[in-house]
Parts: C-alpha cells; sequence; structure tokens
C-alpha cells in the first residue's frame, strides 16, 4: 500500500477487504484516496464525520435475474446490475453497460467513478450505473428488445425522473435506450426524463449522440492550449470505433487535426491518409460490423489483429476510447518514445496506473476520464433539463453549453491540482475538485443512524 495516511490505508484495507476479487473496484477507489491525502490533512472535519468511509461504500446495490427468450425459443437468464452509489448533490445518474465481462466489481469501479466526475459537470447528478453480462453482438433485433423488456421490467422498480437517471454505455445506445423507455413507459403510465439518450423524437437531446467524444476533444483542445499546443495539424490515435471513438474522431477532424487510427475488440486499422469517418460510420452504426470491413472500401489501409499494437503507431495525441486498462505500461512507453504529447481518456480508466505514472514522469498532458470524458453525462443532465421543461434547445444552444462545461472542467481542475500542491496533474485535480462538492453536500446532511 502507498498510503503515508493511516487513515485513507486503513479505508483502502476495508474496501479489500468489503469487496473481494473486484479488482477494478479497487484500482478505481485507490487512485481517488491517493489523491485526497493533502485534502484530509486540511481538512479533519471530512475524517472525524466518516465522508470517506461512507462515500466508497455504494448507499444501494441491486441485483437482479433477467429471463429472456431467444430466436429459438430456448429460455436464457442474464444478470442485471444496478448501482445506486452516491445521492448527495442530485438523483442518482450513469450509464447502463451491456458486455459479458460485466460483474459487480466493474459497475462499482464505474459507479465510484461516476460520482466525481458528476460533481465536476457542475450540474445536479449524483452517481450510479448499472448493466448487465448480456452480450447484444450477434444478437437479432427481436433478442435485444426482448432483453431490453425484461431488464427494464425490474429496473424500472428502482429508478425515476428524480430518483435514478440511467443512459447508454458500452453496448447501449439509441436501440437499446428505445426499447427500455418504451418498456418502462408501458408499465408506469408516465411520460417523463427517466432515461437519457433518447431518440430525438420522444425527448432525447441534440448533441447527446456526440457529447461524449466532442466534450473529450474540448476539454483536450483547452488542456493543448494552456500548453501552447493544439489539434490542429496534429495526428491523432483512437481506440474503439463506437459512440465515444466516432465522435471524438469526427471533432478532432473539426478542429483540424489527422485521425489514422481506430479499433475495435478484434484489431485496428491504420490508415495513415486520414481515416474515412463515413465509412467507419457505415460499418459499425449502420450495418453493425466488425472495423476490419474498411479495408474492403480503402484497400491501401492496413488491418491488424489485436488491439494493443495500436499505441506503436506514431502520433502526437492519443484518445483511448474502447475501455478499462487497454492501455498499459508498455503502450505509454511506446507513445512517449514516438513523441506523444498528449493524452486523454474517452472511455473509462482506459489507462492503467503504470501508464499515468509513465506519462506524468514524462511531461506529456494528461485529461484523465473522469474530466475528460464527463461531455456524455453533462449532456444527459442537459436533457433531462430540458424534459423538466418540456422544452428543446437547438443543436447549437447545446454544443455551446457542453463547450463551457468542458472548458469550466479543465479550468476547475487544474485550479484544484496547483491549490493542493500539484501543478499540471490533473489526475489529483480532478479527483479533489469532483471530490469537494459531494464532501461538502455529504457534510451539511448529517449522519444518518
Ligand atoms: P460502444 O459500445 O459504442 O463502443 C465500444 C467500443 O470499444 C467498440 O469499438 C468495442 O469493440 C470496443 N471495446 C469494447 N470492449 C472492448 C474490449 N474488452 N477490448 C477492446 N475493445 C473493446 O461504447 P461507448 O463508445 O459508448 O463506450 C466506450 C468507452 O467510453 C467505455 O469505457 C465507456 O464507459 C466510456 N464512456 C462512454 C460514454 C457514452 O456517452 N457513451 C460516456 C463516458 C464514458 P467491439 O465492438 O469489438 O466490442
Amino acid at each position: 500500500m502507498t498510503f503515508k495516511n493511516a487513515y485513507l490505508a486503513e479505508v483502502m484495507e476495508t474496501v479489500i477487504k468489503r469487496n473481494p476479487a473486484e479488482p477494478e473496484f479497487h484500482q478505481a477507489v485507490k487512485e481517488v484516496l491517493e489523491s485526497l491525502e493533502p485534502v484530509v490533512e486540511r481538512h479533519p472535519e471530512f475524517v472525524k464525520t466518516g465522508i470517506i468511509d461512507r462515500m466508497v461504500e455504494p448507499e444501494r446495490v441491486i441485483y437482479f435475474r433477467v429471463p429472456w427468450v431467444d430466436d429459438s425459443g430456448k429460455v436464457q437468464v442474464n444478470r442485471g446490475f444496478r448501482v445506486q452509489f452516491n445521492s448527495a448533490i442530485g438523483p442518482y445518474k450513469g450509464g447502463l453497460r451491456f458486455h459479458p465481462s460485466v460483474y459487480a466489481g466493474i459497475i462499482k469501479f464505474l459507479g465510484f467513478e461516476q460520482v466525481f466526475k458528476n460533481s465536476l459537470t457542475g450540474l445536479p447528478i449524483g452517481g450510479g450505473k448499472g448493466g448487465s453480462d448480456f452480450d447484444p453482438k450477434g444478437k437479432s433485433d427481436q433478442e435485444v428488445m426482448r432483453f431490453c423488456q425484461s431488464f427494464m421490467t425490474e429496473l424500472q422498480r428502482h429508478i425515476g425522473a428524480d430518483t435514478d437517471v440511467p443512459a447508454g454505455d458500452i453496448g447501449v445506445g439509441g436501440r437499446e435506450i428505445g426499447y427500455m423507455y418504451g418498456q418502462y413507459k408501458r408499465l408506469r403510465n408516465e411520460f417523463t426524463g427517466v432515461l437519457t439518450g433518447k431518440g430525438l423524437t420522444y425527448g432525447g437531446s441534440l448533441v447527446r449522440t456526440e457529447a461524449t467524444g466532442y466534450g473529450l476533444c474540448y476539454f483536450t483542445e483547452e488542456m493543448m492550449n494552456a500548453a501552447g499546443k493544439s489539434f490542429k495539424g496534429s495526428t491523432v490515435v483512437i481506440s474503439g470505433s463506437g459512440n465515444v471513438a466516432i465522435y471524438a474522431t469526427e471533432k478532432a477532424y473539426q478542429l483540424g487535426a489527422k485521425v489514422v487510427a481506430l479499433s475495435d475488440s478484434s484489431g485496428y486499422i491504420y490508415d495513415p491518409e486520414g481515416i474515412k469517418l463515413d465509412t467507419v460510420k457505415q460499418i459499425k452504426e449502420v450495418e453493425r460490423k466488425r472495423i476490419k470491413e474498411y479495408l474492403n472500401y480503402h484497400p491501401n489501409a492496413e488491418y491488424f489483429e489485436g488491439c494493443g499494437g495500436i499505441w506503436s503507431i506514431k502520433c502526437d495525441i492519443a484518445l483511448p476510447c474502447a475501455t478499462q486498462n487497454e492501455l498499459d505500461e508498455e503502450a505509454a512507453k511506446a507513445l512517449v518514445a514516438n513523441g506523444c504529447f498528449a493524452v486523454a481518456e474517452g472511455a473509462n480508466m482506459p489507462s492503467t496506473p503504470e501508464a499515468v505514472e509513465v506519462f506524468l514522469k514524462n511531461g506529456v498532458l494528461f485529461g484523465p476520464a473522469k474530466a475528460a470524458n464527463a461531455g456524455g453525462v453533462a449532456t444527459s443532465a442537459l436533457e433531462m433539463c430540458q424534459n423538466s421543461m418540456r422544452y428543446s434547445w437547438t443543436f447549437e444552444e447545446v454544443d455551446a453549453k457542453l463547450k463551457n462545461i468542458m472548458v469550466d472542467i479543465y479550468k476547475n481542475s487544474a485550479a484544484a491540482a496547483k491549490e493542493y500542491g500539484h501543478e499540471g496533474n490533473f489526475v489529483v485535480g480532478a479527483n479533489i475538485a469532483g471530490f469537494m462538492k459531494v464532501a461538502k453536500s455529504m457534510y451539511a446532511h448529517g449522519i444518518a443512524y
């Protein structure tokens, strides 16, 4: 254990004991607790009132059975999760992930991170996360619909527009949100903003689809501008080819960069001329096929099996946008050796702790997920706001609000890092800035015996 502070070391030990075999959750908690050392020294009242002991324990964890019938008539059973982590500053808010790797440790890590991220947006949203070990890949539309309906049949008991408002994440896009929203409405007979990421015809917000990727680039541009750099004329490598990766690519191009690589869980494509985004959208959003299909349209590009090698491509800016722990120490060293000067996380916790260490030691500008990918949830909160008003803003209005939020997140993270003696370290800055608002609110609410 690397803690100098005995209290934080004890909190960490309890988390490990109480949540055995959940390494992703331990990793996420450890990173935050390490950042909080200067805070607990300055704020003994948080220690005395057990704020951090309470913050690492979710307010509520719900596990449930999700039975559904596949196209052959066979009954399938998946497991559903919703972790309602912290509601100190607003209703629980956070996505639903459908992926075979989902288990309690993944949902807890994501829910914990969400608490701080949501606080950083400056909007009134608490933190939560959910999902299932269901794999939408290779399933028919009808199967996905039946699964989503069964999932919502149970989840609807636990959520509500003022209680808990889920959204999408890996494996949950517009199609899945639509099926789940339809089932919620059928069962509850109410039309409320209980999910975000909805279609534009039934209460969705403009820019929500683009928000995480666009927001990532707004944050990264702000961070780079402060150091005299920018997207303009830069070469960018982006992992993943899902929602976040696609719209990060779109905005990077709009800001004058060239994106040369994208991936999926099978492998990556390299197109030194610049990835043609329309082709990727067609393959991924319309046909739902594998990224290697890109070569059928652009035979001069190259395809490599496996994901890790993408970080050996020479680039100025790297944006990991696929999944947790996809960028390790070796990959970080390769990026540094190739002259990469900025890394910002579109995915949640994509860089291992060792990789982050390499970036910070080598002066790479590093935007951690909590800050850099908060644009998705921020725009979800804007969707909630529009639903409450029964009104909708234009694309330009939402985009301008998103941009302001991302610039503020950068400024607040940079200021907190400086105030607590870690200037330029946005990991520490984002953790502290996100923590303070939640901690002060919990302190104000007192302790429930
Ligand atoms: P999508 O499901 O749209 O896309 C995920 C992409 O990552 C796909 O290209 C997928 O490839 C790839 N991927 C998934 N799992 C793995 C894996 N184990 N190894 C390698 N590649 C993998 O998800 P999103 O784009 O929405 O989410 C991507 C990341 O961004 C996640 O970490 C998510 O938590 C985070 N995020 C998303 C937000 C949003 O608004 N959507 C908001 C904030 C964060 P394949 O198709 O082969 O599985």
